[in-house]
């Protein structure tokens, strides 16, 4: 038998629901169905297996075209077949894509994390004509280094074999065959690689084409001009777990069967909720809840939805936070009036399960982004300047003298220079891959964070001075011996790294500076070198840092 795990257990839910309803044919049992069908094409997404989860989307599309209403089911025995066709598709994908795997088949097996490396391939293959050679050999050194087996494949070589990789990159040349063989081959790969994402190099930037190649399986293009570093950014964001907590919905409902009603729909889709049913304790319960989304009654005792929306929305912390009406109202005129108050979205009960799920996923899914996209750097994913220095101060907080911690400040090296010979797009590879580095090479508790444009800081605490000296180094030398692609072949950068340590320094600013000098002192002795601040950093020559500030 299987190990227990997620996908099975998903997979098993979708064949029953699904059973369910062929034999019973009523619309409870289709909703049921719909959610299953979701909640694999989400557990799919968050494993980054573009190829899975648009099978998922297209069933759960050609459900919800059949969703209709208690009267409209069963629906035709037709409809039936062409589902049943495409359940039959999912399922064939999800089991081929399984035999890449090698089954474990110890007891504990439930934990995600075990399954990310269960099912994830670490391979990739790249289909390439001999002119494009050069470009494709710097291209795999660099997929190499993170840790992939690359394959190279011709256009007009047949798929085979059971190893399915995480992509496929297509790239195309003067010399490459015609558009016809070229789809021929893009086909004959998405229906070999059905859980695989296709990424076509190269395409000409219009619409007409771009649409050709996606209706051929291709699952995304990418432009010439940051053509590897896009590339090599799309594959390792494709083994990123994509690691989240779940979300959070408070529901402020005074009916204890609405409340049992909306919580059975949520924890189907795996969102966690809270219900309260006076609003009076609505502040309180949001400082220790922290939701992601509040679901409003608009009928309460006490006070109503659209009072208590009023409120949070003066207050600083909540102005951004979703709010959605559920509620019996049918008045437009009040609904239009709640929306006008602060609410995002009205949905009115009785509800329609499947829409109340989107519509909370969709809107926790955008407050999350907005949250993030405020703390993280958009270029490398890693904490930007204002946030790294705010995490340093709240690890230097909770430290004590026996405690150690290290700074370092990194900045590559005549990194003008690669700008100014390789163009930009070249040069924000290079700073995307040392952060690549950082993020495959240190602990989940350091911090590490884009400081400015080709400058990091990582806090590393836990660890003795000589040996945050010593892993840095190390990372240094590989970031040395790192290849970055570009248009004709690769290139290497080097970094200097200069390292400050609590106790001897006990302030964030201290840190920073004394480890900012020592990285000016390897920038003096030559760079491509990691420098330790000293004890009359301390005293002399942060002042002197500070004066040319
Ligand atoms: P040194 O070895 O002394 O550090 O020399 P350097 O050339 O690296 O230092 P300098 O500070 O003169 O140049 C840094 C350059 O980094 C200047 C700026 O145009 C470039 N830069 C800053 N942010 C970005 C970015 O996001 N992407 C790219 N491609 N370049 C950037
Ligand atoms: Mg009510
Ligand atoms: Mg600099
Ligand atoms: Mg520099």
């Amino acid at each position: 038998m299987l190990p227990p795990n997620v996908i099975n257990d998903r997979v098993y839910v979708l064949q029953t629901r699904w059973g369910n309803y062929v034999s019973h044919g009523s619309f409870e049992h289709f909703i049921e169905f719909t959610v299953a069908v979701n909640s694999l094409a989400e557990h799919f997404s968050r494993m980054r297996l573009p190829g899975l989860v648009r099978l998922c989307e297209g069933l759960e599309n050609a459900a919800l075209t059949h969703l209709g209403c208690a009267e409209t089911h069963p629906i035709d025995a037709q409809d039936i077949v062409a589902l049943q066709r495409q359940v039959d598709t999912l399922l064939g994908a999800v089991a081929t894509s399984r035999l890449t795997t090698h089954e474990r088949r110890t007891e504990e097996q439930t934990t995600e994390k075990r399954e990310i490396d269960w099912i994830r391939p670490r391979h990739i293959k790249i289909v390439v004509t001999p002119e494009k050679g050069k470009m494709a050999s710097a291209l795999c050194r660099q997929i190499d280094f993170f840790g992939f087996q690359t394959q190279k494949h011709a256009w007009d070589e047949n798929p085979t074999g059971d190893t399915h990789p995480l992509a496929v990159l297509f790239i195309p040349s003067t010399t490459a065959p015609d558009l016809k063989t070229q789809h021929a081959c893009i086909a004959a790969m998405r229906s070999h690689h059905p859980a695989s994402q296709l990424i076509y190099l190269d395409a000409p930037q219009d619409i007409e084409t771009i649409v050709t190649l996606m209706r051929s399986g291709i699952d995304l293009t990418v432009p010439m001009e940051d053509g590897c570093s896009r590339v090599l950014n799309c594959v390792l964001d494709l083994v990123q777990s994509h690691e989240q907590e779940k979300y959070r919905v408070l529901l402020v409902e005074d009916s204890r069967v609405a409340v049992a009603l909306i919580q059975r729909t949520l924890s189907e889709h795996g969102i966690d909720s809270h219900a309260i049913r006076n609003p009076g304790t609505l502040l309180e319960e949001l400082q220790s809840y922290r939701p992601d989304l509040i679901l409003m009654d608009m009928h309460m005792p006490r006070f109503n939805g659209v009072e208590a929306t009023r409120v949070l929305r003066q207050m600083a912390a909540y102005t951004a936070l979703p709010i959605v009406y559920l509620s019996g109202e049918s008045d437009i005129g009040r609904q239009v009036e709640a929306l006008r108050l602060g609410g995002d979205q009205f949905l009115s009960k009785p509800f329609n399960p499947v829409l109340l799920a989107a519509v909370v996923k969709t809107k926790i899914e955008r407050f999350r982004e907005t949250q993030r996209s405020s703390r993280l750097d958009g270029l490398t994913g890693l904490l930007n300047h204002t946030a790294a220095k705010s995490r340093l101060k709240t690890m230097l907080a909770a430290l004590t003298p026996a405690h150690s911690l290290t700074v370092a400040m990194i900045d590559i090296d005549h990194f003008k220079s690669i700008n100014d010979t390789y163009g930009h797009p070249v040069g924000d590879q290079v700073i995307r891959g040392l952060a690549w580095l950082l993020k495959g090479r240190l602990r989940a508790t350091d911090l590490i964070g884009r400081y400015g444009g080709e400058e990091f800081i990582l806090a590393l605490p836990d660890i003795s001075p000589d040996q945050a000296l010593n892993v840095i180094d190390r990372i240094r030398a590989d970031f040395a011996s790192l290849p970055h692609a570009h248009a004709s072949g690769a290139l290497n950068a080097t970094f200097s790294a200069g390292i400050a340590s609590f106790p001897m320094f006990d302030t964030a600013q201290a840190l920073t500076e004394a480890a900012d000098f020592a990285l000016l002192n390897a920038k003096r002795s030559g760079r491509n070198r990691v420098e330790a601040a000293d004890c009359s950093v301390k005293n002399d020559n942060c002042f002197t840092l500070l004066q040319k500030i």
